[in-house]
């Protein structure tokens, strides 16, 4: 492992060689600029789940006769910490994901996010309260996979880049940020992608700065919002000038970052006209500049809620930025329905050289949604980092099975799968595995029930689950029953109480036909979301409901702290994924394709990604109403929420799902759809093959090795149709 320890001018880096080091960054500054800026507000890749240098620690000897500096990252990267608090939800994942498999692909690519001092908030939850958020308790010195980057002029201190603050569009003020290095390393440790986290929580910046910089999606104010994110865009090409980065294509993950944007048209402008370009550009000198850095920017959007599209006061724009930027909004961003406001998913829909939705189903959604770009939307459907999310059982399965041979270099192999329908071998083997996943899951919740009985007498915190509360053998959940997952941010179109609307219509299916049914709960809300806290608390409020109509049969539990791994705990645990948004407003959802990816079925209404997963029902089950894509659906307003509509619909088709589980006469066609999400679904909804697709957008020049790659990868799907 000794030449895994590498030295550049930023600093020294454990996980990849010299050789690797070098490459990389020869790629993100050579003069082609063939490499990719991937800009995002959160990146979720926590390390307790996908960790392929301590895996590799942990089959090597590190004894007396490594080097001390060997000894020294090793006793780090096998004991510290693993998680950096840096995502909310499914936004962040993606990231991750998307760059995990930019690495396994060697795409070159940097990306740039923030560091948040504060991370994203922790949940606890008490039965009466419901969520209660706490501080997450992170620091990035301790984290050992974050590097501070030198300053290659001054190693003994860190780099540092500047942005400029206007107070009243004129006074400037300068905020300063840190710049910390995370590695997206791949399984055989010969690529990475670099993560540049920048920190502005630092002496050198403003308090006012450093205040509002600590937290993911701090809700204390607009302006705390409009700062952060001027934050991430405006970094963009300071960080670009000191590093020497040459990428030419920007790609922002959702329009968080567009102020970048204003800055590259600055910047046009400035070669142009020189200093005096603020005085001498006209509007049709902005417009052209702006036509012409749109050739550099892909934009990815992700949602078609309102609340996920970043619109702002003027006022509060002119009282943190520069008069010029201001001119810039009002030609480029001027929000349609709201006078006094720009908005910025406008902005980057507007100014750009490719517009993806996340589905394809997404892609008509969006098109309504902003007509006058109608013609240059298209749709490439999100993918998940297949070696991230499948389980450790489920690896060891596909991995003793020659028709899935190669599986972990590429997903499109699971295509064959479909050889295996007819292998008792497989199906025992594929029963076993899944058994081992649902046993994990069931074990933790089962001692998370019991940890909470005995912290009710330590702590304030009631225990969340009923069945902490009573103790006599019944509380204890078996991995032989029927086993629903549910677990995604809580927010109020994504119906996380949708099936409970009618309890007795539920009740009377689970009993009368004596099926027992285990619900397996988990989300996080975000603090200042009300409606999305309420449905948190109305699940808990259920749960004995449930559990008294249902003779104990029906067991609805919450696990508090929804992450990365409980995520993978669940996804692959269950014996159903359950996803029930209001179509059309989750615009792919990916936990779903993490179940997939272990083969296990969704159930779901027909939004997002499913729409193309759900192959006639092979792969699983629809419910709810097909409505055509109008702008009326957009709508979530709790009459239009469907909640009775949709909830009937999914009443009739449970029965029949638990009796294929439970009757041994129908079991077969259960594991049917285990091995069809195997053959349809895991060659397409990864990320691999998006980032495929994705860098035919990009338009890179790349190895002949590299594209050939990406060619077959492209090959076995287009999501834009
Ligand atoms: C995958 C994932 C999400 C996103 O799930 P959706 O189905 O897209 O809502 C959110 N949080 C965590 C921790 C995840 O792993």
């Amino acid at each position: 492992m000794n030449k895994y320890i590498s030295t550049n001018r930023w600093g020294t880096f454990f996980g990849v060689t010299q050789e690797t080091l070098d490459a990389v960054w020869n790629n993100l500054t050579s003069s082609s600029g063939d490499s990719i800026l991937y800009v995002s507000m959160e990146i979720g890749a926590d390390r307790d789940v996908f960790h392929p240098i301590k895996k590799r620690l942990m089959q090597t000897d590190v004894d007396k006769n490594s080097t001390n500096m060997l000894r020294h990252f090793s006793k780090l990267f096998l004991n510290g910490p693993e998680k950096i608090p840096n995502y909310g939800g499914g936004l962040g994942i993606l990231a991750g994901d998307t760059l995990k498999s930019f690495a396994d692909l060697k795409i070159p690519a940097i990306a740039v996010s923030l560091l948040y001092r504060k991370g994203y908030f922790s949940q606890l939850v008490d039965s009466r309260l419901g969520q209660i958020s706490t501080a997450t308790d992170w620091s990035p010195e301790n984290t050992p996979s974050l590097y501070l980057m030198k300053n290659p002029d001054f190693p003994d201190l860190p780099l540092e880049i500047e942005i400029p603050f206007y107070e009243r569009g004129e006074q400037e003020v300068l905020a300063r940020a840190r710049l910390w290095m995370k590695m997206e390393v791949n399984s055989n440790l010969d690529y990475f992608i670099p993560e540049i986290l920048l920190d502005y929580s630092i002496p050198s910046s403003p308090e006012w700065i450093r205040q509002v910089s600590q937290s993911l999606y701090d809700s204390i104010s607009d302006q705390a919002k409009a700062i952060q994110r001027r934050l991430l865009g405006a970094s963009i090409v300071p960080i670009k000038k000191v590093l020497g980065l040459t990428s030419k294509t920007i790609h922002l993950n959702e329009q968080h970052g567009v102020a970048v944007v204003l800055n590259l048209i600055a910047e046009r402008l400035a070669e142009k006209f020189g200093p005096a370009y603020i005085d001498r550009a006209t509007d049709s000198d902005i417009f052209e500049a702006a036509e012409d850095v749109a050739k550099n920017i892909v934009f990815t959007i992700h949602t078609p809620v309102k609340a996920g599209h970043d619109r702002f006061n003027k006022d509060l724009i002119g009282q943190i930025s520069h008069s010029f930027s201001s001119r810039l909004l009002h030609l480029l961003a001027q929000d349609d329905e709201n006078p006094n406001q720009y908005n910025f998913t406008k902005l980057a829909m507007r100014v750009n050289r490719a517009a993806n939705s996340v589905s394809r189903l997404h892609k008509a959604v969006t098109q309504k949604q902003f007509p006058q770009f109608a013609g240059k939307i298209t749709a490439i459907t999100n993918g998940v980092h297949h070696l991230t999310w499948i389980s450790d059982a489920k690896a060891a399965l596909y991995d003793s099975f020659a028709e899935l041979k190669n599986w972990r270099d590429d997903p499109a192999v699971f295509a064959n799968a479909g050889l295996l329908f007819t292998s008792e071998d497989f199906r025992e083997s594929f029963e076993k595995a899944w058994k081992i996943d649902t046993t994990k899951l069931i074990d933790y919740v089962n001692n998370m029930l019991s940890l909470h009985r005995k912290q009710m007498h330590e702590t304030w915190i009631d225990p969340p689950n009923y069945l902490s509360n009573i103790e006599n053998g019944d509380q204890v959940l078996s991995p032989d029953v029927f086993t629903i997952g549910f677990a995604r941010r809580f927010s109020t179109y994504k119906r996380a109480d949708l099936i409970f609307d009618d309890m007795d219509k539920l009740a009377e299916i689970i009993v009368s036909n004596n099926y027992p049914v285990n619900f397996i709960y988990a989300g996080k809300a975000h603090p200042s979301d009300e409606p999305g806290k309420s449905i948190i608390k109305l699940v808990l409020d259920l749960q004995d409901d449930l559990y008294l109509k249902t003779n104990g049969l029906g067991k609805l539990i919450f696990i508090p702290g929804y992450d990365m791994k409980i995520a993978k705990m669940m996804v692959s645990g269950a014996h159903a994924w359950l996803n029930s948004p209001k179509r059309p407003l989750e615009a792919s959802g990916t936990s779903g394709m993490k179940a997939a990816m272990n083969g296990v079925p969704n159930i779901s209404t027909m939004d997002g990604w499913w729409v193309e997963g759900y192959h006639e029902g092979k792969t699983g089950w629809k419910f709810g109403y097909e409505s055509e894509v109008e702008n009326a659906c957009l709508s979530e307003a709790p009459s239009a929420l469907l909640y009775e509509q949709d909830s009937a619909s999914f009443y009739q088709i449970f029965p029949e799902i638990l009796a294929m589980f439970y009757e041994k006469r129908l079991k077969s066609g259960y594991v049917d759809k285990c091995i069809y999400n195997l053959q349809y679904n895991c060659p397409i909804f990864n990320t691999h093959r998006m980032a495929a697709e994705y860098a035919e957008r990009y338009n890179l020049h790349l190895s002949d090795q590299v594209a050939k790659r990406l060619e077959k990868l492209r090959k076995i799907y287009q999501s834009d149709m």
